[in-house]
Order: C-alpha cells, then structure tokens, then sequence
C-alpha cells in the first residue's frame, strides 16, 4: 500500500446527499454567514452568494479580527457556492463531496479556515466604493465542480468588471476544467480575465488518479485538466496561465520540479503548495510535508520560475530529492537571503512580477510553523529557513 494513500470515501445516506439538509430546511440567508454560526446553514448559491476566505473577510472589513503577522490579505479569493457544493472528491480537501452527511457545504472547512458566504453586491460596492485605494492588487474566480460553476462564473465576472476597472484590480479564474470547455475559456477571456489557472495539484497522473480521480470516486481526470491547460495558454498566452501543484503527496521533489519546469517551457507558471492534512479531508490522517523536503521544492521551483535555472541543471539523489540547484553557492545565498522564494506563490500582484498578491494566509500550515510566508520574511524567519534547507549532500 502507497504510504499516501486517502481513506476510502463512506456511503452518503440519500437524505443527506446533494444539499438535501440545507434544501429543506430552506432558510433564507440574510447578510454574510459565518460558518458554524449556530444558525441553520442558509440556502445560498452563486452567483448571488460568493464564499471568500477569513483573511479576505477581515480585509474587506466585513469581520473582525486579526491575523498573525498580517494586516490583510492582497487577494479576493471568491468561491462558488451552492448546497449542493462541489460534486467532486478530492482526497486532500475540505470542500470535498464525502463530507456531505458530515457538515453543510457553507461550513467546511478548505485550506485550513472558514469561509464566510457573502453577498456578491455587497463584495463588489464595497470594492468599488474603495476604488484606487482597495488593498487588494487581484480578484480570483474559484470554481468547483458543479452543473451551474460555468455559468456563473461568467455571471461573476461580468458584473465585478462592469463596476470595478480590471487594469486597477485584474481577475483570475481558477478554473474547474471537468466541467469546461475550450469555448468556456474563450469567453472568459474576452469577458476580461487576465490570468487563467488550472489547479493539476497532483505532480503525476498517478497521483492525480489516487486523490482526485478513480481512486477516490471523483470525475477529474489528468487528460482533461491538460487539454483545458492548453486552450489556456492558447487563449491567454504566456505568463497569463498556470498550474497548481500540492508538494508531499507522494512525489518525488524531482518529479515536482520536473512539471514546474514543463510549466515555464510552455511560457506559464506553477503555483505551489505545502501539503497540509486538512482537518475532515480523506487525507487528514497523513503527515504534513517535512519542511525540507518543502523548502527545497520551494526554492527549485523559484529559481526555475524566476532565475533561469534549469531542472537538468539541478542535481537530485537516488531518492529524486534536490542535491544541487545548478548555481554557484555564493548565487544560491543571495536569492535565500531575499526570502521571496519562500513567499507563497500565485498569480502577481502589484509590488513586482514575483511576490504573489496570492498570499493564502496560513493556508498550508499553521503560525507556528509556516511553509508559506504570506509576508516577506524577517531575519529571524530567514534563520530557520536556512536551517530548514539542508542540503541532502551537506547531511551525509
Ligand atoms: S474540485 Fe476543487 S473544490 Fe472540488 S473537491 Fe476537488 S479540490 Fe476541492
């Protein structure tokens, strides 16, 4: 048995498949939701109702609160919602359809927070009454899998871009490609979407099938993900698409590496993240990715995204993992003692092409012992960094 192998998804009773609770029950939602209100779950859906996460709510001004190390977040993540949720399964997410007898779509937990549903007028006038002076750099459509998520996407998009200037705020979709279609993308693309991304997570197919295909009773496959990643780079171009990648889920740091570098040959980008055992998920019970074994990645990945480095110029041990990142260590030194590696990334914001306006507070890991910095990192930070980076060949 593969030692990252999920749990087996249970079997849903009928009268709790599908939203069936929060259908019947069919209270009407007021305002924004907070997720385990002590209230009946609302029966809410896009495009009127968008989720977004706790650090964007706080941001936003429509909860209160503070976040370690943080005084906002530069993304407005808006996600999808209906009670019906995300009908597919992916092994390492909180959204995931095996949760339905468990907890309401609106409650679950994904990327380790809550995510308050909210009104999308309210989203957008707060937005526009900000103009210039929002502290967000980028807004991001979050699909899920779901018979309406195409739709109302564009539903989304129209309305944000009719009241708030895309070259102020740009919009990327993260998209859903089981559902889409070459033409989906087309038409996002004239609507005015700057950035398409598709979330592969899996660094292989074999992966991809174990957590978010066969293996776990979910539609996804890895050839469908690829055709809608290259209508994208078609349609948006290069730099303005990309892929996510989930690092420790049985990968080897070569196979990772390998994809970012199949990533920049086609002219896009990778978006990593740690993998972190999601409280609820089929994954839960498997260890949060070693910070080594993160930070090598990390770092591989920047100096191929960034610094022109190439995979076949790293070197890697018998177990794929990083010996040697192709450039002098004086070289390697400099770009660690920037920190920007081990930013989270994503798409850009506006403080320059390589610090993502992405920053997914403590999304993969917690304050205590963050994989990525949603911040630039200090000194301190920079100290553990550096001994969290060992190289293989420096142990032996
Ligand atoms: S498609 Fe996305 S939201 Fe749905 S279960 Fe998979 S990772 Fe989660």
């Amino acid at each position: 048995m593969n030692c990252f192998e999920p749990r087996s998804p249970g079997v849903i009773p009928i009268e709790l498949k599908n939203g069936a609770r929060v259908k019947a029950n069919d209270v009407a939602p007021h305002g924004v939701y907070r997720p385990n209100y002590n209230i009946l779950t609302p029966n809410m859906r896009s495009p009127e109702y968008v989720q977004m996460s706790t650090a964007a709510a706080l941001t936003l001004g429509i909860m209160s609160g503070k976040m370690y190390r943080c005084e906002c977040t530069r993304c407005l993540n808006l996600l999808l919602t209906y009670p019906e949720g995300c009908r597919a399964n992916c092994a390492y997410c909180g959204l995931a359809r095996h949760r339905e007898a468990e907890r309401d779509y609106a409650d679950r937990n994904f990327i380790r927070v809550d995510w308050p549903a909210v009104p999308l007028d309210m989203t957008i006038d707060i937005v526009a009454r900000d103009g210039e002076k929002t502290p967000f750099h980028r807004m991001c459509i979050s699909m899920i899998t779901h018979p309406r998520s195409d739709e109302d996407t564009v539903t989304v998009l129209k309305k944000w871009i009719a009241r708030i200037d895309p070259s102020t705020l740009p919009v990327s979709i993260l998209s859903n490609p089981t559902t889409m279609t070459r033409a989906d993308v087309e038409r996002l693309h004239e609507l005015g979407a700057d950035i398409f991304t598709v979330a592969l997570d899996a660094a292989t197919p074999e992966i991809f099938e174990r957590t978010r295909g066969k293996g776990v009773q979910s539609p996804h496959s890895w050839k469908k993900y690829w055709e809608i990643l290259m209508d994208a780079r078609e349609i948006f171009g290069p730099q303005k698409f990309g892929a996510h990648i989930i690092v420790g889920m049985g990968e080897t740091e070569y196979d990772a590496l390998r994809l970012v570098q199949q990533l920049v040959d086609l002219g896009g980008h990778s978006h990593m993240f740690c993998f972190f055992p999601e409280k609820g998920s089929l994954m839960d019970h498997l260890p949060a990715t070693p910070r080594e074994q993160w930070r090598r990645v990390q770092l591989g990945r920047y100096l191929i995204d960034y610094k022109g480095v190439r995979v076949d110029d790293m070197t890697f041990d018998d177990s794929g993992r990083v010996t040697g990142f192709g450039i002098p260590q004086s070289e390697l030194e400099t770009v660690v003692g920037e920190g920007i590696a081990f930013r989270t990334s994503g798409c850009p914001g506006k403080f320059r092409d390589d610090v993502s306006a992405c920053d997914r507070p403590y999304g993969d890991s917690p304050p205590s012992n963050i994989a990525s910095y949603p911040f630039q990192p200090n000194k301190t930070d920079l100290r553990k960094i550096r001994r969290q980076l060992r190289l293989v060949e420096r142990k032996a």
